[in-house]
C-alpha cells in the first residue's frame, strides 16, 4: 500500500461513526429500558460513542483494528511499517489520554470491543454493560473498565487447560 492510498484509508477510518456494533449496542441499551444516551457529546472528552451525562457513565465501542485490540493481536501491514505502527501508536495514546481525562472529570470509562460483540459474545457482554449502567448514579467512583466476554479462542485456551475432564 502507497502513503498516499493508506492516508486515504486511515481518513476514512476516522470517519467512521454509527458503525455495526455500535447500533446493536444502543438497540440494546434502548432495550433494557436505558434510553436518554448521548452520542459523541461534545461536552465530553474524547466524545465517547455513547454516554450517558446524569450517569456519568462514558461508553466506547471500539474496532479491534484502529485501536489495536488487545484480545485479537491483528497484524501490523506488511509496507510502511513504521508509518503504520506510529499510527496505530498515536490511536492508542490517544484512547489512553480520552479515558484519563474522563475519569478526572468524574466518568466511568466503560470499554468493549467489536470482537467481544460478535454471535455468542454479544449477550453476556452486553449483560454486563446494561448492569453497570443500570447501577451507575453518578456517584460512583471514577474508573475505566474493560467489559466484555472473552473472545471464543480465550475460551478455547481455558477449555484446553481443564483438559479432558473439562469438555462436555
Ligand atoms: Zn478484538
Amino acid at each position: 500500500m502507497d502513503r498516499a492510498l493508506a492516508t486515504r484509508h486511515v481518513m476514512q477510518a476516522n470517519k467512521s461513526k454509527d458503525t455495526g456494533p455500535e447500533l446493536k449496542v444502543r438497540a440494546a441499551l434502548r432495550e433494557a429500558g436505558l434510553p436518554g444516551y448521548r452520542l459523541h457529546w461534545k461536552k465530553a472528552s474524547g466524545r465517547p460513542d455513547v454516554c450517558y451525562p446524569g450517569r456519568r457513565i462514558a461508553i466506547f465501542v471500539n474496532g479491534c483494528y484502529w485501536h489495536r485490540c488487545p484480545w485479537c493481536s491483528l497484524p501490523t501491514p506488511k509496507s510502511n511499517v513504521a508509518f503504520w505502527e506510529e499510527k496505530f501508536a498515536r490511536n492508542r495514546a490517544r484512547d489512553a489520554r480520552n479515558y484519563d481525562d474522563l475519569v478526572r472529570d468524574g466518568w466511568k470509562v466503560l470499554v468493549t470491543w467489536e470482537c467481544r460483540l460478535k454471535r455468542e459474545r454479544f449477550s453476556p457482554t452486553m449483560e454486563a454493560l446494561v448492569a453497570e449502567v443500570a447501577r451507575a448514579d453518578g456517584h460512583q467512583e471514577p474508573c475505566v473498565i474493560e467489559v466484555g466476554a472473552p473472545p471464543a479462542w480465550h475460551l478455547g485456551v481455558a477449555r484446553k487447560r481443564l483438559g479432558r475432564h473439562g469438555r462436555r
